[in-house]
C-alpha cells in the first residue's frame, strides 16, 4: 500500500509543514500538518467526526458551494465548462458519464484532440448505478452527484501545472476558500488505475470523509511497460493529466454536518416527500448512529451494523426497521434527480442499455413510493429537482419527462398483474426459485425480488434476496457494445480521397503502390470504401485493355484497398472508372437519410437518435429511439416535409471543423452516426435541417433528391423504429410500379383504381359471413354425426372420425357443450391420430382405465400417444363397436 519511491513527496508539502506519516491502523502513507495525528484520515481508521459538529465555518447550499468552487479557480487562471449530458454521447465504450474525466475519453486523454481550455474547471452531474442497493441505508451513497474538477493538460508543447500545483490549490480550497483548519485535512497516497490509465493518486480527507481524489495520470496500460499496479503492466504516455474529482455533495455536507447526505443536498425534496406520505419522523440520533456504524466497514452489510449498534442500542433490530421508511425517501429524492438528468439527455426507458438503467430507476422509485405511500407524482419530483439545479443543466423536456413516466407506470402495472402468473407457473414447475429466477421476474416482469420473496414466504417458500441484487441485475446491462476494429493487415499507405475533391468524379487514374491477392492499393482512389453505412462503390480498371472489376472497397487505416477479379501488378499507373449511377443512387440515399433524420426530430420530438442506418441503392433503412407508434397521417407530415424541403432547393455543405468548434456550433448530435477520433470534424449539414460527422459523399443541394418516400415503419426492439424508404429515382420507379399493380387490378375488377380499397374491403366482409355460414352449417352436420355416433367400450364415449384439424376444434367445442365423451380419429395424410375429448372433464381417466392408452394431456383432452399398437387395437375395436352398433 502506499507509495515508497518517494514520488510524492512534494515540495508543497515541505514547504507548508506537512510531514509523511504511517498510517498506524492501515499502513498507508498520508500527509498530514498536525503533530498529534496518528491515522491517515480515511474510514475505518477514523470515524465520521463532523456530523453536528462541521469543520466549515459556513453552511452551504449546492448551488453555493459550486459557485465558490467556480470561482475559486476561474480566479486562479482556469476556464469553466459547462457540465456535459449525462449520457456520453462523444464516446462508444460507456453507458453513463461516472467522472468528469469521462468528458475528455478517448479524444483528448489521448493527445488527438486540444483540450476546450487548460487549465479547467466545471461541475459534472455523473451517475454512478453501482451503488443502487446502498442509496438511503449508508447515508452516504448516491446514484447520481456532481464531481467538481481543476484539470489540466500537460503534452510536450504545454505544460500547465503538475501535482505540486494541484495539491496546493486544492488545499488552498479547503482552507481558504472553506476556511477549513488545515490540520483537519489529510493526503492519502494511493495508487489510481482505470480505463486503461494509471498514476499517483491522493486521497483527501476532512474528518474522516474523502471530499476529493487528485489523480496524476501518466501511464497508459502496456504489456512491456515498467511500472505494474494490481497486476497490469503500464509505461509512460505522452499526455500527464491533473485529473481531480471532489464530490460536490459531500462539501455540502461537510458543511452542514447534517445525519446524512441527503438532508444537505435537497432538503426541500424530502420535506415535500414527507409532507405527502406516510413518513412524519424519525429517531435522528438513531439515524445517526446508523450513519457513523456504515463506514466502519466493507463491504455494507445490515447484521453486521446492527450487530455494531446493540452495544448502544439493545433493541437496534427494532429500531432499524422504524428509519426504513425515511430510508425509502432518500432513495425516492436521489432517484428523481439521476431521472432528471437522464431525460434531460433523452433517455427513452427500455430493456437494453441506459434505457434500462432508467427503467430500473422508474420501478424502484415507484415501488418505495407505494411503501410510503407518496401522495404525489415520481414526475413532480423530478420537475422539483430540476428547478434546483435549473442554473447548472440549462432546459428540460418536460413534455417528454412526463410522458415517459405515463409510459412505464402504465407498463409497470401490467407487469405486475402478468408477473404473479408467471411466479406461480414457476413455483408450480421448480418448487424452489433460483437468484437467476428472481431477475427473470425482475427484468421481464417487473416484479421486485422483496415482493416475490414475501409472496413465497405465504407459501411457506423461503428465498434470500442477495443484498446486492440490483447492482447484480445492473452489471448484466450495463456492458456498453464496443465496436470491434478490423484487423489491419495491409501497409501503411495513405490513399488520397478523391471523391472528397470532387463527389461527381467518374474517371481518374492511381499509381498501384500495393498488389496481393488480387488487392490493391493506389496513391489515390475516387473509389468510395465502405463506411457510415454507406456501401462501397463498384465499377472497374482498365489493365492492358481488359475491364477489372471492382468487387469491394474497404479503408484500413489511410489505406483504401480495392478487391478486384483479377490482378492487377504494384508500380504501375492505371486508370479507374467509378459506376456514376450506383454512386448516385448512394448519395441520393444517404443524404436522404439525413434529411429525414432532420425531418423525424423536428415532427417527432428532439427524442429522437439515430440508431443505426443502412444506405443502399434502391432503398435505405434507418433506425431512430422514439417510444410510440408513428401512424399513417405522421408518415403523411414527415414525407410532406421532406418534400417541401427539396423543392425548396436547400443547400448541402462539407466542412472541416475543429472538435471543440464544431460540438459549440452543433452539439453532440454531430456524432449520431458515430464518433470521429481525429483532431478534425467532417460536418456534413443540409441548411437549416440536419448536421452531422459524417464520412460519407453526398448530393451537393437536396433538389437532387427528387422524392423521398416511407415504405415502411416497423418496431425492431423496444422503443426503436426502423423507417424503410426510397429516394430518387427508385422512389419514382415505386410509385410507377404501385400504380401499375393496382391500374391493372382496377381493370381485372372492372373498377376505377380509386373504388378498390371499398370494393375489396366489401369482399372481405362478404368472404367472412361466407366462412361464418359454412362453420356453422359444418357444426350442424358434426352435431348430427356425433348424437349419431356409435358408442364404444362399452357404451360410455362415443367414437367419431374427422377429417381436418379445424374439425377436431368443432368437435372439442360440441363435447363441451353436449356433455359428452368422444374419442376422435383424425386422418392426417396417410397416418391417424387418436385423442379422447372429454365434455365432462374425465379424459385422462377414460384414456387410461378405460381404453388402457398412454399418452398425454389433461380432463378436457387426451392424445393417445402413437404406439402402432395401440391405433390396431383401436382400429379393431371401432370396427367391432360399428358391428356391435349395427351401423
Ligand atoms: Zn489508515
Ligand atoms: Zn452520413
Amino acid at each position: 500500500m502506499g507509495n515508497k519511491t518517494g514520488e510524492l513527496d512534494l515540495k508543497f508539502f515541505i514547504d507548508t509543514g506537512f510531514e509523511k506519516k504511517v498510517c498506524e491502523k492501515c499502513g498507508s502513507y498520508f500527509w498530514t500538518t498536525d503533530p498529534g495525528r496518528k491515522t491517515c484520515g480515511d474510514t475505518p481508521c477514523d470515524e465520521y467526526t463532523f456530523i453536528k459538529n462541521s469543520p466549515v465555518p459556513k453552511e452551504y447550499g449546492l448551488g453555493e458551494m459550486r459557485s465558490l468552487f467556480i470561482h475559486f479557480f476561474e480566479e486562479r487562471g482556469h476556464k469553466f465548462l459547462k457540465p456535459y449530458p449525462v449520457v456520453p454521447r462523444w464516446r462508444e465504450d460507456v453507458l453513463l458519464v461516472n467522472a468528469s474525466i469521462y468528458d475528455f475519453q478517448p479524444h483528448v486523454t489521448s493527445g488527438i484532440v486540444k483540450p476546450p481550455g487548460n487549465p479547467i474547471v466545471m461541475s459534472q452531474p455523473s451517475i454512478r448505478m453501482t451503488d443502487i442497493d446502498l442509496v438511503g441505508i449508508t447515508g452516504r451513497h448516491l446514484t447520481s452527484f456532481e464531481m467538481l474538477c481543476h484539470d489540466a493538460f500537460n503534452s510536450d508543447h504545454e505544460n500547465v501545472y503538475w501535482e505540486d500545483e494541484a495539491v496546493s490549490y486544492c488545499y488552498g480550497f479547503l482552507t481558504e476558500g472553506l476556511n477549513i483548519d488545515g490540520k483537519l485535512v489529510s493526503f492519502k497516497e494511493k495508487p489510481w488505475s482505470g480505463g486503461g490509465n494509471a498514476g499517483n493518486a491522493l486521497e483527501v480527507f476532512v474528518d474522516g470523509l474523502e471530499v476529493a481524489t487528485l489523480v496524476f495520470m501518466d501511464m497508459r496500460e502496456d504489456p512491456a511497460g515498467e511500472a505494474e499496479i494490481e497486476g497490469i503492466r503500464y509505461s509512460k504516455m505522452p499526455m500527464r493529466i491533473v485529473d481531480t474529482g471532489y464530490g460536490l455533495e459531500r462539501l455540502v455536507w461537510l458543511s452542514q454536518g447534517t445525519p446524512t447526505v441527503y438532508q444537505a443536498i435537497y432538503p426541500e425534496i424530502i420535506k415535500k416527500i414527507m409532507e405527502n406520505s406516510d413518513v412524519k419522523d424519525f429517531d435522528e440520533n438513531f439515524l445517526i448512529d446508523v450513519v457513523k456504524a456504515s463506514v466502519m466497514f466493507e463491504p455494507y452489510d445490515e447484521k453486521h451494523a446492527i450487530s455494531i449498534l446493540k452495544a448502544k442500542y439493545p433493541d437496534a433490530e427494532k429500531k432499524f426497521d422504524e428509519i426504513r421508511k425515511i430510508r425509502d425517501v432518500f432513495v425516492i429524492a436521489d432517484h428523481t434527480r439521476s431521472l432528471m438528468h437522464m431525460f434531460q439527455a433523452y433517455v427513452i426507458p427500455s430493456n437494453v442499455k441506459v434505457g434500462y438503467l432508467a427503467r430500473l430507476l422508474i420501478r424502484h422509485a415507484l415501488r418505495y413510493s407505494e411503501d410510503i405511500n407518496l401522495k404525489i407524482g415520481i414526475n413532480d419530483l423530478i420537475m422539483m429537482n430540476y428547478e434546483g439545479l435549473k442554473d447548472l443543466v440549462g432546459s428540460f423536456p418536460a413534455e417528454f419527462s412526463k410522458k415517459m413516466i405515463e409510459i412505464e407506470i402504465e407498463k409497470y402495472s401490467d407487469l405486475m398483474v402478468h408477473g404473479k402468473d408467471v411466479l406461480n407457473r414457476m413455483v408450480k414447475s421448480k418448487g424452489k426459485l433460483t437468484v437467476d429466477d428472481l431477475i427473470v421476474l425482475y427484468d421481464s416482469h417487473g416484479m421486485n425480488p422483496e415482493t416475490v420473496a414475501s409472496l413465497l414466504e405465504t407459501r411457506g417458500i423461503s428465498m434470500d434476496v442477495p443484498a446486492n441484487f440490483h447492482a447484480m441485475v445492473i452489471e448484466k446491462h450495463e456492458k456498453a457494445e464496443i465496436r470491434k476494429n478490423k484487423v489491419n493487415i495491409y501497409p501503411d499507405i495513405k490513399t488520397r480521397p478523391l471523391y472528397y475533391d470532387d463527389s461527381t468524379m467518374s474517371e481518374f487514374t492511381g499509381l498501384v503502390m500495393y498488389s496481393k491477392n488480387n488487392e490493391i492499393i493506389l496513391d489515390k482512389t475516387a473509389f468510395y470504401p465502405e463506411g457510415g453505412g454507406q456501401p462501397p462503390d463498384y465499377g472497374y480498371f482498365l489493365y492492358r485493355g481488359n475491364k477489372i472489376q471492382v468487387l469491394d472497397v474497404q479503408k484500413y487505416g489511410n489505406a483504401i484497398v480495392h478487391r478486384l477479379d483479377s490482378d492487377i501488378p504494384a508500380g504501375i499507373r492505371v486508370a479507374g472508372h467509378v459506376d456514376m449511377d450506383r454512386r448516385n443512387r448512394l448519395m441520393v440515399h444517404h443524404t436522404s437519410t439525413h434529411l429525414l433524420l432532420g425531418v423525424l426530430r423536428e415532427i417527432l420530438g428532439s427524442h429522437v437518435w439515430q440508431n443505426s442506418v443502412q444506405k443502399d441503392v434502391n432503398e435505405s433503412r434507418l433506425d431512430i429511439t422514439h417510444y410510440s407508434r408513428i401512424d399513417d397521417e405522421t408518415v403523411r407530415k414527415i414525407e410532406r416535409r421532406c418534400f417541401d424541403l427539396i423543392t425548396q432547393g436547400r443547400d448541402v455543405h462539407v466542412r472541416n471543423m475543429d472538435w471543440y468548434e464544431a460540438i459549440g456550433t452543433y452539439g453532440f448530435r454531430l456524432f449520431e452516426g458515430g464518433v470521429p477520433l481525429t483532431p478534425k470534424v467532417r460536418v456534413v449539414e443540409i441548411d437549416g435541417v440536419d448536421a452531422e460527422g459524417c464520412g460519407g459523399t453526398h448530393l451537393k443541394n437536396i433538389s437532387s433528391i427528387g422524392i423521398l418516400k416511407i415504405k415502411k415503419i416497423e418496431s425492431v426492439q423496444e422503443n426503436i423504429y426502423r423507417i424503410t424508404f426510397s429516394a430518387g429515382r427508385p422512389a419514382l420507379e415505386l410509385f410507377q410500379d404501385s400504380y401499375s399493380e393496382i391500374s391493372a387490378i382496377a381493370d381485372n375488377l372492372k373498377k376505377k383504381p380509386g373504388e378498390i380499397k371499398d370494393y375489396v374491403q366489401d369482399m372481405q366482409a362478404e368472404n367472412i359471413k361466407m366462412r361464418k355460414e359454412i362453420e356453422a352449417g359444418k357444426i350442424m352436420l358434426l352435431e348430427r354425426d356425433l348424437e349419431e355416433s356409435p358408442y364404444v367400450y362399452g357404451g360410455e364415449i362415443r367414437m367419431i372420425r374427422a377429417s381436418s384439424a379445424g374439425d377436431v376444434k368443432l368437435v372439442s367445442r360440441l363435447a363441451n357443450r353436449m356433455k359428452v365423451d368422444v374419442l376422435v380419429e383424425a386422418k392426417e395424410g396417410d397416418s391417424y391420430r387418436y385423442m379422447i375429448i372429454s365434455g365432462k372433464g374425465d379424459a385422462e381417466r377414460i384414456a387410461k382405465d378405460v381404453i388402457g392408452a398412454e399418452g398425454t394431456g389433461n380432463g378436457r383432452y387426451y392424445e393417445i400417444k402413437g404406439d402402432k399398437n395401440i391405433h390396431e387395437k383401436l382400429i379393431s375395436f371401432i370396427s367391432d363397436s360399428k358391428s356391435v352398433n349395427g351401423k
